[in-house]
């Protein structure tokens, strides 16, 4: 099954709104198994859309529009795709007591063109809207099934969620599976390399690999006539990607992130952490307290943003400032031993680095930073180099203090262990 998307509203086109629906569309079909081959941006253009959909309709099985269901004028979507599919619009009964019921509730007199929306296309399977007034569609012709969204996405999400993703299901006889395979530590240009060879020569399951800030997710999708045949396909696979990337992989539980993996490493061996961080003013904390029940281990952090807060809150020496600067090893590896002496915490992250734009110097350039992890006595200080603006350094900062931290804490007790073992 070929699916093709169709993004429609000339705010995309001229770049004041990110089309996050195509990327949203676009994971979840390959979630089902489905090949998204093109997507097409079109203005709130009739003749446009027309030559857009037309086009589509020809090459593809699946073709997903989202945006222009709404009441107004340049609200084109539904009347456009009805005409391409040669299905006029009727009142449908239950959208109009739908929208009518939407605005009583809230206490709103509906326009005239509020009602617009509860014209569908003949013989359409209608997409009830719990999140707004544009019911969606499903025209099922000859030669495609055309499904109409709404642009919002707290109304495509979850009206493709409840009626589009099951439907989409029972097009396909094949059950799809997949499970996510989560590294940390390794670029994205080596993890693919890693795995070429079985990118190669997959065909079932298939292996895709996807760069995130910090880390790649290598998701294995398997099709088979049930669940339990589709796991069994996948589990070498898998087993193999553990085996090629050891420790850096982090879970293959989807629902897992980063800092949830950190969290549960540190609620696991009973050790509390703490952060002392510069270029990312909290960051690192931010994403740690994004766990829920973090409590258990995180206490307290501190923002150090200036030489002088370094110095009162965390130890770090005036000489060790003027020698070798706030940007630089020794200062990094102070203040992560000086955040633990302060909080008493087994485990202590410290960030300085040079965020950008400006700031930079030949020796020190922007995207310079030092990460140090303190883990019951012993710390460990980590140079990188990152590349992009302002947000993404310190983004990528954070992720590289968690996979440091993360790489530290279970280096410690491989120490441990095998200590044990040996006495
Ligand atoms: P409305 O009833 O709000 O007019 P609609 O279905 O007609 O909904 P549009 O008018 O195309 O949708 O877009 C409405 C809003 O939805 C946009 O202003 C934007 O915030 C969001 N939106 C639309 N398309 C996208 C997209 N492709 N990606 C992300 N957001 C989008
Ligand atoms: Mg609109």
């Amino acid at each position: 099954m070929k699916v093709e998307l169709i993004s429609v509203g000339t705010e995309i086109l001229l770049g004041n709104i990110v089309n996050t629906n195509a990327a949203y569309l676009s994971e979840k079909c390959a979630g089902l198994g489905l090949s998204c081959y093109f997507q097409t941006v079109v203005g709130d253009n009739e003749e446009r859309l027309t030559q857009a959909l037309e086009t589509a309709v020809g090459r593809s099985d699946i073709v997903i529009l989202s945006g222009g269901l709404g009441p107004t004028e340049d609200d084109l979507t539904k009347e456009t795709a009805a005409k391409v599919c040669g299905r006029p619009l009727y009142l449908h009964e239950p959208s109009r007591e739908a929208i009518g019921n939407y605005f009583a509730g809230r206490g709103i007199e509906p326009t005239d063109n509020n009602w617009k929306q509860a014209m569908l296309p003949e013989g359409a399977i209608v997409l009830e809207n719990h999140n707004g007034t544009a019911p969606g569609a499903i025209i099922e012709t000859e030669s495609a099934r055309v499904i109409l969204l709404p642009g919002p996405p707290n109304e495509l999400y979850p009206m493709f969620e409840e009626s589009v993703a099951p439907y989409l299901a029972s097009l396909n006889s094949q059950v799809i599976c997949s499970t996510t395979v989560k590294v940390c530590g390794v670029g994205e240009s080596k993890a693919e390399t890693m795995v070429k060879d079985l990118i190669d020569t997959q065909t079932n399951p298939t292996i895709a690999t996807y760069a995130k800030t910090g880390e790649v997710h290598i998701r294995v999708t398997a099709g088979a006539e049930d669940k339990k045949c589709a796991g069994k396909l996948i589990k070498p696979v898998v087993k193999e990607l553990k085996a090629r990337f050891g420790n850096h992989v982090y879970t293959t539980d989807e629902s897992v992130t980063l800092e949830k993996s950190v969290a549960d490493l540190l609620l696991a061996n009973d050790l509390t952490i703490t952060c002392a961080e510069s270029c990312t003013g909290g960051l690192l904390s931010a994403r740690l307290v994004n766990v829920p029940g973090i409590s258990e281990v995180y206490k307290f952090g501190m923002v150090t943003y200036s030489n002088k807060a370094k110095r009162r809150f965390l130890g770090v020496k005036k000489s060790t400032l003027q020698k070798h600067g706030a940007v630089s090893e020794k200062t990094a590896e102070e203040m992560a031993k000086g955040a633990a002496l302060e909080s008493k915490a087994d485990v202590a992250v410290a960030i300085t680095g040079i965020a950008g734009p400006e700031g930079g110097t030949p020796e020190k350039p922007v995207g310079l930073v030092y990460i140090a992890c303190f883990v019951k006595g012993k710390t460990t200080v980590k140079k990188c180099q990152f590349s992009g603006n302002r947000g993404k350094i310190r983004e990528a900062a954070v992720s590289s203090a968690l996979t440091l931290t993360r790489s530290c804490v279970l280096e410690y007790f491989s120490k441990v262990t095998f200590g044990k073992k040996e006495s």
